[in-house]
């Protein structure tokens, strides 16, 4: 039987029309509007694009946005004071530093400077070690967004085998720590593969539950998958296609039309996960504004 899609679109539509929601209460009842700074280095097209979608997505959920595209010249020290101002400004809810940085700029020590607080891409080692040690804090927007479709497309998690197939620090980790939480999106067994791993089939194919995020079109094929599994594919590949204008097409890590054929649930891309990112960002800009009260 054929997989049912799971509708990342419709579910970011929705989830955005309650934070829409939530935003207007907030104003009505606290006179707050969540606000949201967005820091960008550099000339990168594919940056500048989610800046202006971030931005975009602000504007009709009615958080304030204060973007700020810096020149590729722009010196460590005037990002750090940049962000130190939106630190102590009280009209800004979350900070967003657009990655990636130019490699003269140290990453690590820019994250760090981002008030715990406000860090709503949920980046910084305090939120992570949050995060790992199960207190409230600012989840990482990819990750969560994932929980998210899952708990609503009622797809258990509680002793569930989940295979993630991804190691990075903003996608397969934070993953993995969110899904062995004790909490109803959580309780999961997970297992973590990555280019070192010796056979990733053999894991893939016991697993309730594959999350692909290793950047590879098409690496999760049919025979890697369990009848009835769920297939979640965060992966956004280039691939090219002379029949498009743009000469190339996006594909995710799963090979969609055959695996759809064998699993339970399937998130295309684009489509799936790709939406709920951004939702997952206003969600947590309108989380810090309410606890700032
Ligand atoms: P990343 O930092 O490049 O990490 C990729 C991970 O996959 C690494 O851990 C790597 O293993 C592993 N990997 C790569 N090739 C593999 C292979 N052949 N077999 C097993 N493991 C393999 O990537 P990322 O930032 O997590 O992003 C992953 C994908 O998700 C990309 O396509 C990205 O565009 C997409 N993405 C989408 C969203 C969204 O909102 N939809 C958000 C973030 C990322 P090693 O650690 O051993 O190198």
């Amino acid at each position: 039987m054929a997989a049912k899609i799971i509708d990342g679109k419709a579910t970011a539509r929705q989830m955005r029309e309650e934070i829409a929601q939530g935003v207007v209460e907030l104003k009505k009842e606290k006179g707050i509007t969540p606000g949201l700074g967005v820091i960008l280095v550099g000339d990168d097209p594919a940056s500048h694009s989610y800046v202006r979608a971030k931005e975009k997505a602000c504007e009709k959920s009615g958080i304030y946005s204060d973007n700020n595209c810096l020149p590729a010249e722009t010196s460590e020290k005037q990002l750090l004071e940049m962000i130190e101002k939106m630190n102590s400004n009280t009209k800004i809810h979350g900070i967003l530093v657009q990655l990636p940085l130019p490699d003269r700029i140290d990453e690590a020590k820019v994250l760090l400077a981002i008030n715990p607080e406000k860090d709503v891409d949920g980046f910084h080692p305090v939120n992570i070690g949050k995060m790992v040690s199960g207190q409230a804090s600012f989840l990482p927007c990819t990750p969560n967004g994932i929980i998210q479709l899952l708990k609503r497309y009622e797809i258990k998690t509680e002793g569930a085998e989940v295979v993630i197939v991804g190691r990075s620090n903003i996608v397969g980790k934070p993953l993995a720590n969110m899904l062995i939480q004790k909490t109803d999106a959580g309780n999961a067994t997970v297992t973590v593969c990555h280019t070192r791993t010796k056979d990733i089939t053999a894991h893939t194919r016991r697993a309730d539950i594959i999350i692909a995020a290793a950047g590879r079109p098409n690496m999760i094929t049919a025979d890697m998958v369990k009848e009835g599994a769920a297939v979640i594919d965060v992966g956004v590949n280039r691939v090219e296609d002379s029949s498009k204008k743009k000469g190339y097409r996006l594909v995710g890590d799963v090979d969609f039309e055959a695996v759809k054929e064998k699993a339970g649930f399937i998130t295309p891309v684009p489509g799936g996960v790709g939406p709920m990112t951004i939702t997952m960002l206003l969600y947590n800009t309108l989380e810090s504004a309410r606890r700032s009260c």
